[in-house]
């Protein structure tokens, strides 16, 4: 039996331990997570964000048995985009097509995680071990490096030294295995930040006092200012988990120093949604840190015939508004799973065909993140009428027009092919986009 070392609990990481723990008794697997077990920590005290997830992800959960139902019961139906306009006006962008799942991080981790932990149980071939972050790899020795990082850990604790066949880098866009490719030869990298930094947030649906409420089952959107956004999506318990973004040149404006700063900020940008935001968690809101997000490229996703790169260790793109880098991330899993399928878990062969297969699409798809909806409110106007034009035309000339452009990233089409279909609205995009940097 192999021993398949995966390095990060995050979606890629656990729907890969789930495909390969199906493959018989092939495969032992271990998973080292720095963080803790997900099922033991409040959602209130942890940095969740919201995910819309579509045909791509949900395809890739499919042919686990009851994964993709289970993750449409934690989450719920989105049917439409809601955006708020200035004084209280909205407009509603549906999703005629294929409705998405919200649902917050947390949430797909541990639907993830509950249906591992059961299919595997009992079997002795899968190893979970929480609070542990992986601080060096060696490839030429197939060994890691783990050191504990429990609140309850003592100074004394030796790191755990841990060997490998198979090594998977699933530890997202700051990835320590990645970083031992550097070490390799002809391996190339690039790393962009954001122009955003983002906090995110809770909140409930409703003002019981004042019965205030979202239009409910639906993704709202806020953009008061260029580079200004809240983003809410709504989630099973009843509230919403958001993100407010701003332009990192701006970030002091989330640098909150008090309760009343924070109000006053939603009151300014986010009128609305100061009537949902609580006085608990305008406080915490103070405290939560901002975060940035990275833009990730690379070479290639393999060494040798022995270690991995996925999801956004690979790839990472933004969230810019089209929530695409956990539906990849899932894709990658399922896709490596057909190649070792198809090469009869040949890692040689299976490895040297994900970079080739999947590395145009990662590609694409970091070519087109960001650059799908313009920050320009004009460009703006101009992509909700294309996109409509788009719908229509499409049903009369299918050939030649296009299915619209946010339905096409919401489907399995390849990204490469996504963005032949579009190269000269990116382009114009990112040209307009750039302005605001
Ligand atoms: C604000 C925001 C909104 C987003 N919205 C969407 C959306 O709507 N739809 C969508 O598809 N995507 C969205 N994304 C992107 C999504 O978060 C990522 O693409 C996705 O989480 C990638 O999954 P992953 O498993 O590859 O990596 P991650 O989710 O980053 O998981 C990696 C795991 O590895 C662990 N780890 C890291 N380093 C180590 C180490 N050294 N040792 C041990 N463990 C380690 C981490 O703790 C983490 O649990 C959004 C991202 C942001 C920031």
């Amino acid at each position: 039996m192999e021993k398949v070392v995966i390095i990060g609990a995050g979606p890629c990481g656990l729907l890969l331990a789930h495909y390969l723990l199906r493959r018989g008794d092939r495969y032992q697997v271990e998973i080292y997570e720095r963080l803790g077990d997900p099922t033991k920590v409040a959602l209130s005290d942890s940095r969740t964000i919201p995910y819309s997830l579509n045909e791509r992800g949900l395809g890739a959960l499919r042919p686990i048995e009851g994964l993709e139902e289970a993750m449409q019961t934690a989450g719920v139906e989105n049917w439409k985009i809601v955006r708020h306009k200035a004084k209280g006006k909205i407009q509603l962008l549906p999703r005629r097509q294929q409705a998405t799942v919200d649902i917050d991080r947390i949430r797909v981790v541990k639907t993830l995680l509950s249906s591992l932990v059961a299919m595997a149980e009992g079997s002795g071939r899968l190893k979970l071990h929480f609070n542990y972050k992986c601080i060096g790899v060696d490839f030429p020795r197939q060994t890691l490096l783990l050191e504990s990082v429990s609140p309850e850990a003592t100074a004394e604790l030796q790191p755990l030294l841990v060997h490998y066949d198979r090594l998977v880098g699933a530890d997202g866009a700051r990835s320590t295995v990645r970083s031992q490719f550097l070490k390799t030869q002809s391996f190339d990298f690039e790393q962009t930040r954001y122009r955003s930094c983002y906090k995110t947030l809770f909140f409930p649906s409703k003002n019981d006092e004042t019965g205030y409420e979202l239009q409910p089952q639906g993704f709202h959107v806020w953009q008061p200012e260029e580079g200004i956004t809240l983003i809410a999506g709504p989630q099973q318990s009843g509230g919403y988990v958001g993100v407010i973004f701003a332009p990192r040149n701006r970030q002091d404006i989330l640098n909150f120093q008090s309760l009343t700063q924070v109000k006053e900020f939603f009151r300014q940008y986010f009128p609305e949604a100061s009537l949902l935001l609580t006085d608990t968690e305008a406080e915490a809101l103070v405290k939560r840190p901002i975060s940035s997000q990275l833009k990730i490229r690379c070479s290639r996703y393999h060494h040798e015939d022995r270690v991995l790169l996925i999801g956004d260790a690979a790839h990472a793109v933004g969230s810019s508004a089209t929530g695409q880098g956990c539906n990849a991330a899932l894709e990658d899993a399922q896709i490596f799973a057909r190649l070792l399928d198809e090469w009869e878990d040949s890692w040689e062969i299976a490895l040297a065909k994900f970079t080739e297969e999947r590395q145009p699409d990662a590609h694409a798809l970091g070519e087109l993140d960001g650059n799908i909806i313009p920050i320009s409110q004009i460009l703006f106007a101009e992509f909700i009428l294309r996109e409509r034009w788009a719908k229509i035309a499409h049903r009369w000339f299918p050939q030649l027009v296009a299915p619209p452009l946010r339905e096409l990233m919401n489907s399995n089409t390849p990204y490469a092919e996504i963005l032949n279909k579009y190269r000269r609205w990116v382009a114009k995009v990112k040209a307009s986009n750039l302005k605001f940097d």
